[in-house]
């Protein structure tokens, strides 16, 4: 049996994470879906927020997990009993990231690989952070996300009130 993880932040989950989630399921035997907890990145929803979202957008899945991870992500695979990471890649400046990220976790851990899978055209251009740009400034996410994540960034939106938007990290690199 062939088990990998997708690990991500999830911050939130976007049908693109879904997409890649539901390939890799065809793929090997289980997935799991390994929400970071404290990525060193400004996050928007807590771990256990970005957990459930994930939990709901995946629920059709059978062969699929979603759980909650700290410190390494390839210890965390070994601890699975891993042998693929999977990561997903949507335009060049992906590449160089993903491929800095397999070297290390690969010199980490040596039996455990990673594959990325190409990004589905009409997900290509979609990023969390794009996510939360778009509906703090007032646009739909309704094609973006699952319904229940576009309720929790209303929800997170209104208990933040006025703070909401400094808490939105709008200036990312890569995400
Ligand atoms: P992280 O902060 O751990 O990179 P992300 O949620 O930003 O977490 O992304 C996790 C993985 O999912 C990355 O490999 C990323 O390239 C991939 N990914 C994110 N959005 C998409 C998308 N729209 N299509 C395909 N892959 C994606």
């Amino acid at each position: 049996m062939t088990i990998a993880i997708y690990p991500a932040s999830f911050d939130p989950v976007t049908y693109g994470h879904v997409d890649i989630a539901e390939r890799a399921a065809i793929i090997f035997d289980k997935l799991i879906v390994a929400v970071y907890d404290r990525p060193l990145k400004s996050l928007f929803f807590s771990p256990q927020e970005r957990l459930e979202m994930t939990r709901q957008a995946m629920a059709h899945l059978p062969n699929v997990t979603i759980e909650l991870y700290h410190g390494l992500t390839a210890e965390f695979a070994r601890q699975c009993s891993a042998k693929v990471i999977v990561r997903g890649l949507r335009v060049l400046s992906d590449f160089e990231w993903e491929l800095q990220l397999a070297l290390t976790n690969r010199r980490l851990v040596p039996e455990i690989d990673t594959i990325c899978l190409m990004a589905s055209q009409q997900h290509s251009f979609l990023s969390s952070s794009v996510v939360k740009e778009v509906f703090a400034n007032g646009g739909s996410v309704a094609e973006m996300v699952p319904p229940q994540v576009v309720a929790a960034l209303s929800g997170k939106f209104k208990s933040l009130g006025a703070e909401a938007s400094g808490r939105v990290n709008l200036v990312s690199l890569r995400d």
